[in-house]
């Protein structure tokens, strides 16, 4: 099985690197939901956007965002 935001070898949806980086991603989400009213997918874009936002995590929004569509 393939890593869905690289061609690394995974042992579920993601490798060891994007699996670190979406645990993250979902970690601080729970924070902006309670401080601000974002939206999941509101919260992906900002991610992607941010350019302070490390590399692993902004794949790994992108991914999810087009995983939506
Ligand atoms: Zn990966």
């Amino acid at each position: 099985m393939r890593c869905k935001c690289c061609s690394r070898e995974a042992r579920n949806e993601y490798c060891e690197l994007h699996k670190k980086a979406y645990a993250s991603v979902v970690q601080k989400f729970e924070i902006w939901k309670h401080a601000a009213d974002v939206s999941w997918e509101q919260y992906l874009n900002e991610i992607v956007k941010n350019p302070f936002t490390g590399a692993w995590a902004k794949e790994v929004a992108e991914r999810l965002l087009k995983d939506k569509e």
